[in-house]
């Protein structure tokens, strides 16, 4: 069934009576041409790809609960391609060309609003590395202003310029970043993966990978055994424990990352707003609530629930930054498993079993990435092969030297 205002009209006319299930529930097949493990974003955008750019139909794409229960439907939905690195931004670039024609391709309304993302800076220092990041961009092809502090002050004039404890001296604007719809992007993409075929096995978790002649056979799941000739891994905070299962270890811990909604207010922020002096992200949902927050929690956990004191740290930066902030009552609090890789950048790319491949390592940004990221994974797995846009997201590249090292951060993952 496609969606469009006519098919709207006629339902309204028919009493609603007309609507069918977005996607089918099918029991798992005996075997697949490829399983791809995790129904988040990625999953499930790999599935669609697969099937519409390399005629694979014969896909399962694998999720232990619901889909969209992970990450994919907590994330605070900033898409942006705002990168300095040639490793990183022509892929995000293209993510970010895939979020434009989305709704199009998917025909769905997954509510991409490209209101812009701003980065505010602080420090002499600050507009230098913003000015080495935008003129990176620009030299990509993609959109970049350096916005001094008028500039800010005009589009912003609430946020604290005078006797702040971090004055804004400005900021690097992407206008074509901004927001999408998290549930819907899951959604949008399990039903045009559906419609092409591919089946969506949810309730099914994977709990072996069966390996014969260092070639992967299949993997064992809570609905029993499900052969495939190849399988892809995108189960982002859960990424280590299900390689593991395949013998691997990976370069990657996990932490949990918190965000925050207030009550919802008149509109505030039409766009999206970094601090640049803390770790703080801002927006306003289309309900009105404003969405923010900071920095992972600084232990390792699977858990989907976070600690007071990045609450502390979160609720600090937003004052910081907003103090009219501070009469807002938190309407609720969330946490999700990030998959910290130890350079903050993500891995596409084939394993040393054959027939297994990996895409994982998003840290606090997969969620833009979720296009680009399933239509480069879906490349690697029918073509054995990288493509181009993520030829540097190797596995290898933590024992090679080769690493994506955005913010020069080094192996720390509370840094990236
Ligand atoms: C609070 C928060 C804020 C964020 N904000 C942003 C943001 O503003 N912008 C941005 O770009 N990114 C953001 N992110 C990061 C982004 O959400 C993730 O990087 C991205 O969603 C990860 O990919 P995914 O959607 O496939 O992951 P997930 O949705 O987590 O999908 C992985 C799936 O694998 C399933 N799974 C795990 N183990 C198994 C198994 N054994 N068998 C079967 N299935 C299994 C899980 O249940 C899960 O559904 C944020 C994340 C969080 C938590």
């Amino acid at each position: 069934m496609s969606y469009s205002f006519l098919r709207i009209v006629r339902e309204a006319l028919r009493g609603d009576r007309g609507w069918r299930p977005a996607w089918r529930d099918p029991a798992p097949k005996p075997h697949y041409d490829v399983v791809v493990v995790g129904g988040g974003g990625h999953g499930l955008a790999t599935g669609y790809y697969l099937a519409t750019e390399h005629g694979l139909a014969n896909v399962a794409v694998l999720e232990k609960s619901w889909i969209g229960s992970g990450n994919a439907g907590r994330n605070t939905t900033i898409i942006r391609s705002n990168y300095l690195l040639a490793g990183n931004e022509p892929f995000y670039e293209h993510s970010m060309k895939l979020w434009e024609g989305l709704e199009r391709d998917l025909n769905f309304n997954t509510m991409v609003s490209q209101r812009g993302v701003l980065n505010l800076f602080h420090s002499d220092a600050g507009r230098d590395a913003a000015a080495r990041r935008g003129n990176a961009m620009r030299l990509h092809g993609v959109d970049a202003a350096l916005l001094d502090e008028a500039a800010v002050r005009a589009m912003l004039p609430w946020l604290d310029f005078d006797g702040a404890r971090f004055p804004i001296t400005g900021g690097l604007l992407q206008r074509r970043g901004g927001t999408a719809r998290h549930d819907a992007v899951v959604w949008g993409y399990a039903r045009a993966a559906d419609r092409r075929g591919v089946d969506i096995v949810q309730n099914c978790e994977v709990t072996g990978i069966r390996i014969a002649g260092g070639r992967v056979q299949g993997v064992e799941t809570t609905r029993g055994f499900i052969g495939a000739a190849k399988v892809g891994l995108a189960c982002a905070g859960n990424s280590s424990r299900v390689a593991a299962l395949a013998g691997l270890r990976l370069p990657i811990e996990s932490h949990v990352l918190q965000a925050f909604v207030s009550e919802a207010v008149k509109p505030l922020i039409d766009t999206v707003l970094t601090f640049g002096a803390g770790h703080f992200y801002i927006s306003q949902s289309d309900k009105g609530g404003l969405v923010f927050g900071g920095d992972i929690d600084g232990y390792n956990s699977y858990a989907q629930r976070g600690n007071l004191p990045i609450v502390e740290d979160v609720a600090e930066a937003c004052m910081a930054l907003l103090p009219l902030a501070g009469r807002l009552r938190v309407l609720r609090s969330w946490g999700g498993i990030m998959d910290m890789s130890m350079d903050g950048s993500p891995i596409i790319d084939r394993t040393p079993v054959a027939g297994l491949y990996l895409n994982a390592g998003w840290c606090y940004g997969g969620f833009k990435a979720t296009p680009a990221s399933g239509w480069c994974f879906a490349h690697t797995i029918a073509h054995d092969a990288p493509h181009r846009l993520n030829a540097a997201m190797r596995l290898d590249r933590f024992a090679s030297g080769a690493l994506i090292d955005e913010r020069g951060a080094g192996a720390q993952p509370n840094l990236h």
